[in-house]
């Protein structure tokens, strides 16, 4: 291969190069990054110094003894700089501040003021400020910010094409907020947040090919090909709930008929259990109930979440098939569901699956906190800006 590229542009291919090494295995010293990015000793020592000069990488303990003197590890200065990740819903902003790592520092949720793109524009700007003030930490160390926000989104110009919850359409989201933060800002679909933090430090972090699946109001996919994430033409890849689960059947709240979201999703689960069973038939129906129904041992209710277990296992044995990924991760709210749901998914997902495909497959369903969407979104800004390597 023939890189074209001045100095610089290889310079900073080199720097991403040993960040992501340092990314996924931890402390190494300055021989073990030559011999793992096979550049010379000299062209690794001036990358590490210029990455601890900005105060990217530190120092750290002595590894075991390769010989002579035990190697100085190097490190990469997680807590030293910080990133705002901000996920925005139809009614309220989640916005966290995290070290480099995505762990959370601190977080508020709000409701929001207004679903007008300038007034919640403004709320975001001003949250961010108020997180990253109440921290006490140096506005100089912010990455800069992630916007997660379901609906279909153009990363790369940072455009909210179409948001279903806000009524949106064709807003400049980014442009918007670097006017007033004067930091970089990095928006995409609030399911490829979530798997890109999983890329970075989750369960894909060692995974080229993986999906990550999200269960809760709706039903998505974000895909990871090639260790990137697929987007398609316009940015719509990844509507696995909106795939026919059964032709003609249930309405969806996306017009169509028979979406895997309209008998799988938590809204569909609480609409199917009303209608079967009249005792749920009222009007604050929830989750919580269902499953406290389940455990109850109610035979419809567990059949209802086994009936659409099973349809979920469809839908990704169907993905499976189609983009053999080493690795799913399951997510979101509907985590919660629990065995009676996941546990004939997974039976499904690997009776349906091509022969072999599902055989090393792994399947890991993660633990779900409130906070995950942003730190996710954090992960964005933290993804493009700290260890993506510059295009050519
Ligand atoms: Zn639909």
């Amino acid at each position: 291969m023939i890189l074209k590229g001045d100095q610089s542009t290889i310079r900073s291919i080199n720097r991403a190069l040993v960040l992501n090494l340092l990314r996924q295995h931890g402390a190494l010293g300055r021989n073990e990054l030559a011999e793992r990015t096979r550049l010379s000793s000299a062209a690794v020592t001036g990358v590490v110094a210029e990455l601890i000069e900005q105060g990217w990488v530190i120092e750290g303990r002595s590894g075991p003894p390769r010989g002579g003197r035990p190697p100085v590890l190097l490190e990469i200065a997680y807590d030293a700089w910080h990133a705002v990740g901000v996920k925005v819903m139809e009614d309220a902003l989640e916005v966290v501040l995290t070290n480099l790592r995505t762990e959370v520092v601190a977080r508020n949720h709000v409701q929001l003021v207004s679903t007008e793109p300038h007034a919640l524009i403004e709320q975001v700007v001003v949250e961010a400020r108020a997180l990253l003030e109440a921290s006490g930490r140096s506005p100089e160390r912010l990455v800069g910010l992630g916007v997660g926000m379901a609906g279909v989104i153009d990363p790369a110009e940072g455009v909210c094409v179409y948001s279903p919850f806000l009524h949106w359409q064709e807003v400049p989201v980014r442009r918007l907020l670097e006017e007033k933060l004067s930091r970089p800002v990095h928006l995409d679909n609030d399911v490829n947040a979530l798997a890109t933090a999983e890329m970075l430090f989750g369960w894909g972090k060692d995974a080229c090919n993986f999906a990550v699946v999200t269960v809760g109001r709706g039903i998505g996919a974000g895909l990871v090909v090639n260790g990137e994430i697929y987007r398609g033409a316009s940015g719509g890849a990844g509507e696995l709930g909106h795939t026919v689960s059964e032709a003609g059947g249930r309405l969806c709240e996306c017009g169509k008929r028979g979406c895997l979201e309209a008998y799988a999703a938590e809204p569909a689960l609480l609409a199917q259990a009303k209608e079967r069973f009249p005792e749920f038939n009222r009007h604050r129906f929830q989750i919580a109930e269902l499953l406290e129904a389940a455990e109850g041992g109610h035979e419809g209710v567990r059949a209802l979440l086994k009936e659409a277990g099973e349809r979920l296992g469809v839908a990704l044995a169907n993905l499976v098939n189609l983009f053999n990924p080493e690795l799913i991760v399951i997510a979101g709210e509907g985590v919660r569901l629990g065995a009676e749901f996941f546990g004939p998914m997974e039976q499904s997902l690997r009776q349906n699956a091509f022969n072999g495909l599902a055989r090393d497959l792994e399947v890991h369903l993660d633990p779900w906190g409130d906070d995950a969407w942003a730190r996710g979104a954090a992960g964005l800004i933290i993804q493009r800006e700290v260890f993506a390597r510059p295009l050519l």
